[in-house]
């Protein structure tokens, strides 16, 4: 093994952990993982390592299985620092104040103030390649996770089928591969929510809405055009991104979409309320779709919707 690795694995070996209820805190560890996770899928490919609602996300999944209470994942993020390996990079403009910061208290006020974080160049370098990052992970697990081992190889086995999953779904998008009458699957099914999540950065496509909470929840479901009952389509011409009061109306057919995705608004119903939060006012609005065209929803699933689901 080189030099440079055993170096690494002895500093996360001595990590030192925070407490919490006596007991220490897995926050740095299940961090560490979550990151490994994300470069293994390849959503992390340079040595820049931003406070996203996927690392918030692939925390999460760790986090439901081993920790206790709520996950505050901007905790490690900031407190890593002190492991030596780990640097924090402030906004333009931040850098004086987030050296004066003693704790930081939300995801979103870290990321107000953290444009991201990377490690030394030269473990960055190991975590890309293979071997070397399953020694990092092993070496996270027997020195602070080995109660968890059997839980955490699970996640790191689905987080792989998933990621290999979403490979799949956009080479079928490229490649205008048909995607129906697939049977129903977790796998498939967190594939297909991930791959529209990152399509259209779980932002609504009707209104532009984006709220993430600081547990990773987001006000934006990934939505099938069709629903999946009838089509048994997980494809990404079948997906589209929604708040919740947009999933809704989309799918009780009060606003539905033309050929050139604008709106269409429904002449069923009546609303009041302020002006923005209006159906209504949407009518003629051109949704936000993906920069590709490949990965647009699929003019069979607007029209189905249409003929379907729209109450003209
Ligand atoms: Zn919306």
């Amino acid at each position: 093994m080189q030099d440079t690795l055993r170096y690494y694995l002895r500093k996360i070996e001595s990590l030192r952990l925070g407490r919490s209820r006596g007991v220490p805190a897995p926050h740095k560890p299940l961090l560490l993982l979550s990151i490994l996770d994300l470069i293994e899928a390849g959503e992390i490919q340079a040595n820049r390592i931003e406070p996203s609602p996927r690392l918030v996300e692939a925390f999460l999944r760790y986090w439901k299985h081993i920790g206790v209470g709520h996950a505050r994942v901007f905790l490690p993020f900031y407190h890593l620092r002190t492991s030596g390996f780990w640097h924090l990079h402030p906004r333009k403009g931040k850098e004086l104040v987030l050296g004066s910061v003693r704790a930081f208290n939300a995801m979103s006020q870290l990321a107000g103030m953290i444009a991201y974080g990377s490690f030394d160049d030269e473990l960055f370098a190991l975590l890309l390649e293979p071997v070397a990052r399953e020694h990092v992970r092993q070496t996270i697990i027997d020195a602070h996770l080995p109660r968890y081992r059997s839980v955490i190889e699970d996640i790191v086995n689905e987080n792989r089928e998933v990621a290999r999953t979403e490979r799949c779904l956009l080479r079928q998008a490229e490649r205008s591969i048909a995607t129906s009458d697939v049977p129903e699957s977790p796998v498939r099914s967190a594939a297909f929510r991930s791959v529209i999540m990152k399509l259209y950065d779980y932002t609504c496509a009707a209104c532009r809405l984006r709220i993430i909470t600081l547990d990773g929840g987001s006000a934006v479901d990934a939505v099938h055009i069709i629903p999946f009952s009838i089509s048994h389509d997980d494809g990404i011409g079948n997906g589209l991104a929604l708040c919740k009061i947009h999933h809704w109306a989309f799918d009780n057919g009060l606003l539905s979409l033309d050929d050139r995705y604008k709106l269409i608004i429904s002449s069923t119903f009546d609303e009041t309320g302020p002006a923005a939060l209006l159906l209504h006012n949407l009518k003629d609005n051109q949704i936000l779709v993906p920069s590709r065209k490949p990965f647009h929803p699929s003019l069979h699933a607007v029209r189905w919707h249409r003929a379907n689901r729209f109450q003209a």
